[in-house]
């Protein structure tokens, strides 16, 4: 009986030893190995679920539900120029096509972010994904550098490979924000989501497509667009396979002209005129076409 005690003492001792240095390590600085080095085990902010945002509108679930991401965000103030940032642009807009979209009714309208608060970028499509959103709009601002002559409106959708060296550049640039939280996702590969982006996403493209022209076609006249209006690039902001999806770059805040119309009530009632018309329009089409 004694040598079976002496036996597990034996072997206890070194589990009991090292036991007990690991939760001296959590609560006590070990020289060597460090407090800090046990606890700096923090979950990357991406893993953690994202609260949905309130949904305005009508409380009935058969209307239509509209998206809208303000692009950016907190930390990430996006294009900065004549001490304008991207960020604050297009929240401002984005509340504007909300409030108008609510004093007219009929349709439900969320913002993915209704303040200055940052997002990881994958999270924004995912949110318009849970919410089952008819329509995601992202809204963006772009810059030129030092140049003030670029001007004007664009509107992204999907591609799988860019479509321009131009598009490339701009996709690199806003997919860039991820790397602002040390996470990649633009090039996540993932078999299920591969066969369900294959699946879905040439008549979601095509629909995207169809909501972009609208776009340019209800604000003719009343916003400025750039030469080339319709374009389309790998964004990961667009990545939603089964909810249509634009990303709106609104105009360059390095122009003077642009930033006035973006920045001013008077700009911002406009836009919000003629992009609420769009979504209306977009949503009109599409019931009589499931009817
Ligand atoms: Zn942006």
């Amino acid at each position: 009986m004694g040598r079976f005690f002496q036996i597990l003492a034996i072997f206890l001792l070194p589990v009991i030893l090292v036991g007990g240095l690991f939760v001296f390590g959590l609560t006590l600085p070990v020289p060597h190995l460090g407090r800090d080095y046990v606890i700096s085990l923090t979950l990357p902010e991406s893993g953690q679920p994202v609260d949905l945002p309130t949904i305005y509108g009508p409380p009935d679930n058969s209307r239509p539900l509209v998206v809208i991401d303000p692009g950016h965000g907190g930390k990430d103030p996006g294009a900065v120029s004549g001490g304008r940032r991207e960020k604050d642009v297009v929240l401002a807009l984005a509340h504007a096509v909300k409030d108008r979209l609510i004093e007219e009714g009929g349709i439900r309208v969320a913002l993915t972010r209704e303040d200055d608060t940052f997002l990881v970028l994958q999270e924004r499509p995912e949110i318009a994904r849970r919410m089952n959103a008819d329509l995601f709009i992202s809204l963006h601002a772009d810059s030129a550098g030092e140049v003030d002559t670029a001007y004007g409106a664009s509107v992204y959708t999907l591609s799988r490979e860019a479509s321009s060296e131009a598009a490339a550049r701009f996709a690199n640039r806003e997919n860039s924000a991820d790397l602002l939280n040390g996470v990649v996702v633009k090039n996540q590969s993932d078999p299920v989501n591969d066969i369900l982006v294959e699946l879905s996403q040439r008549r979601v493209q095509q629909t995207s497509r169809e909501f972009g022209e609208l776009i340019e076609r209800e604000g003719k006249g009343k916003h400025r667009f750039h030469s080339q209006t319709q374009r389309s690039a790998a964004l990961a902001v667009l990545r939603a396979p089964d909810v249509p999806a634009v990303l709106f770059e609104v105009g360059f805040l390095t122009n003077a002209q642009d930033a006035q119309q973006l920045s001013s009530q008077e700009g911002q009632d406009r836009f919000a005129q003629f992009l609420a018309r769009s979504i209306r329009v977009f949503f009109a089409r599409r019931s009589t076409e499931e009817s």
